[in-house]
């Protein structure tokens, strides 16, 4: 059984992770989306809630599973028996940053490899980021976010 990885923020999860959770499904037996717990990084939404909201737009997806994890990726990584890290990347400017985590990984533990998944075009320019930020100004973010997320936001901010 191939298991895979995909770790993140997902604050909150969007159409893109999602994008990129639906490849992952299709290649591996089973993807564990992980949320990761990081005390020192300020959140948006709670480890709870991204748990929450992840859940609700997930269903469909028979070999999916959701979990949240602390401290270093490829030790949960063995924890979960995956043998692969998924990583999405939109574009160049993402890729260094990955690069070094995937070379970093691979030190740490040879036994798991990172693998890198393109989103559809019209996603390349999405992140948890922008969607929070178009929240907060009060824009329309109804085509970037699952219904439930979309729900969400709009109860924490009152957008669009
Ligand atoms: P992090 O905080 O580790 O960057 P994110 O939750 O922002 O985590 O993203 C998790 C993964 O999903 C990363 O590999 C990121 O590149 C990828 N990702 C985020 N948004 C998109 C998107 N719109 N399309 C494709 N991949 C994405």
């Amino acid at each position: 059984m191939k298991i895979a990885i995909y770790p993140g923020s997902f604050d909150p999860i969007t159409n893109g992770h999602l994008d990129i959770l639906k490849r992952g499904a299709k290649i591996f037996d089973k993807v564990v989306i992980a949320i990761a717990d990081n005390m020192r990084k300020e959140s948006y939404f709670s480890v709870e809630k991204r748990l929450e909201l992840i859940e609700g737009c997930t269903t469909d997806l028979d070999n999916v599973e959701i979990d949240r994890f602390k401290g270093l990726l490829v030790d949960y990584a063995k924890k979960v028996k995956a043998s692969v890290i998924i990583r999405g990347l939109r574009q160049v400017s993402d890729f260094e940053y990955e690069f070094q985590m995937a070379l970093m990984n691979r030190q740490l533990n040879d036994n798991i490899d990172t693998i890198f998944l393109m989103p559809h075009e019209k996603y390349t320019y999405l992140s948890s980021s922008v969607v929070r930020e178009i929240t907060k100004l009060n824009g329309d973010i109804s085509r970037f976010v699952p219904e439930n997320v979309l729900k969400e936001l709009r109860n924490k901010y009152g957008s669009k």
